[in-house]
């Protein structure tokens, strides 16, 4: 009779036991397969903020892997949680909140590659007074907090002297991404005097996502507009609702403006730009973590044909694209373009090899031009951009090549030497918090 009852009560859950084990076993396959194929190409530094785990803490519970919004960017390998996909993780912290034994710490950089955090204090305000930060440049990425931080720091502009009472600027808000919105709307709210300068284009990173990435966010509230709930929605859908916003408030938003130099006269600035100067009482950085394209400083290249990331291959068909560059971008971007019908695509790179990219993409490169989809001019440079054609020089002899579209992507001007040379300080960290 006893055996009996534990036969009927310990199978079940003998089977569930199993069914469980099996499944923990799976999970774990996928994800040293995954965290084996980030090492292989080389992908293993987080761009910012991120966790990392103490194995002595962990319990193995899985509620971090559970908990990410991104996916599968933790996983449970050897009963301990793990960060398998680290350059996909962007540092939502959801893990570390539900980490019911405290063995996650949210840290910037690793040992190996530091990572530059401008000091700011609880008033967004850096080492030089006037001078703001806000959003991710700051260290706290997410578009929730890029808004709600735009929006506390002017805030903190309104409470310094003369701001309201001058015919001067009372800020330059740099930058119009989550944070430089929300600032501008802010300003608005507020009737303070200001511009919003913006290099690119309106909506900042998030218009730079994968097509129909999905961005998962925190409800937010936006000066004027009021609060959304939006959890998750589509990249295109956030920067169409940021748009509309725009609209309706009446924002100007001088897109395609760069800031390029920033200079303290008497207790104002100097805003120096690629089109003319602004005299403030105040600055808001609002300029993410991204940085500044390099350019090609060729003629021509002002044409909106010339872009400096892919954004989506599927638009290039059927047209003639030359895309600049040796890095992995350049060499994804050229043949992920490859790929689709009709176009003829030219990858220009100044030097004769692809030494600094992944081997993956060095071997998809050779590929894609073994197939004839691709041609690759090495020891080559562009010197002049036209309405439907370029000019190349390789090896001292130019030639001219039909073109609809030129992708440039010779790396970037990370922000820290423009905060340096503004005055303001900042830390490197080494995987520290
Ligand atoms: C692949 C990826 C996926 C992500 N997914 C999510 C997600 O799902 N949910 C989420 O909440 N967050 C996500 N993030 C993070 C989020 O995009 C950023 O944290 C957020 O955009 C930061 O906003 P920001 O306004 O501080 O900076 P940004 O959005 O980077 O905007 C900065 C702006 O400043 C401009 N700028 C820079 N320098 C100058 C200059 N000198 N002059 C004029 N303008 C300048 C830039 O052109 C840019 O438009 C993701 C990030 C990445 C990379
Ligand atoms: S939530 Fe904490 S204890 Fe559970 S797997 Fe993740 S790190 Fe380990």
């Amino acid at each position: 009779m006893a055996l009996d009852l534990l036969i009927v009560y310990a199978a079940p859950m003998l089977g569930v036991w199993a069914t469980y084990m099996a499944v923990r076993k799976r999970k774990e396959i996928k994800s040293v397969a995954k965290l084996s194929a980030a090492k292989d190409a080389g992908l293993l530094e987080p761009a910012s903020l991120h966790p990392i785990i103490d194995p002595a803490l962990c319990i193995g519970c899985g509620s971090c892997v559970r908990a990410c919004p991104e996916g599968d960017i933790l996983g449970l390998i050897g009963g301990k949680a793990s960060l398998v996909e680290p350059s996909h993780c962007i540092g939502h912290g959801a893990c570390k909140a539900v980490c019911p034994v405290n063995a996650i710490t949210l840290v910037f950089g690793t040992e190996t590659r530091g990572i530059d955090i401008p000091n700011v204090d609880e008033a967004f305000q850096t080492n030089v007074p006037g001078i703001f930060i806000a959003g991710e440049l700051g260290g706290m990425g997410l578009v929730r907090n890029a808004i709600e931080q735009g929006r506390q720091a002017i805030d903190s502009v309104r409470r310094i002297k003369n701001v309201g009472k001058s015919d001067m600027l009372d800020v330059v808000i740099i930058g119009c991404g989550p944070a430089g919105l929300a600032a501008s709307l802010a300003c608005l709210q507020h009737r303070l005097r200001f511009v919003t300068l913006e290099q690119d284009s309106l909506g900042g990173t998030v218009a730079h996502f994968p097509r129909g990435k999905l961005v998962m966010t925190a409800p937010f509230t936006l000066p004027l507009a009021g609060k959304f709930n939006f959890r998750e929605l589509s990249k295109e859908q956030l920067i169409a609702f940021f748009m509309s916003i725009v609209r309706k408030a009446r924002l100007k938003v001088n897109v395609g403006e760069r800031v390029e130099a920033v200079a303290r006269v008497g207790d104002s600035f100097d805003v120096r730009t690629n089109r003319g100067s602004y005299r403030t009482h105040a600055v808001l950085l609002a300029i993410g973590r991204r940085g500044t394209p390099r350019k090609l400083e060729v003629p021509g290249e002002e044409q909106t044909k010339v872009v400096y990331r892919l954004i989506d291959p599927e638009q290039y068909r059927g047209q003639h694209v030359l895309v600049v560059g040796g890095g992995d971008a350049a060499l994804e971007a050229a043949c992920s373009i490859a790929d689709e019908p009709g176009t003829t695509v030219t990858l220009s790179h100044r030097s004769e090899s692809f030494g600094r990219a992944k081997l993956k993409n060095r071997q998809r490169t050779e590929a894609t031009a073994r197939s004839g989809r691709l041609r690759v001019i090495y020891n080559s440079s562009v010197k002049r951009i036209g309405h439907d054609d370029v000019d190349i020089d390789a090896d001292g002899d130019t030639s001219t090549m039909r073109n609809d579209a030129v992708i440039v992507c010779v790396g970037g001007i990370l922000p820290t030497a423009f905060l340096k040379s503004m005055g303001i300080e900042v830390e490197t960290k080494y995987g520290t918090a």
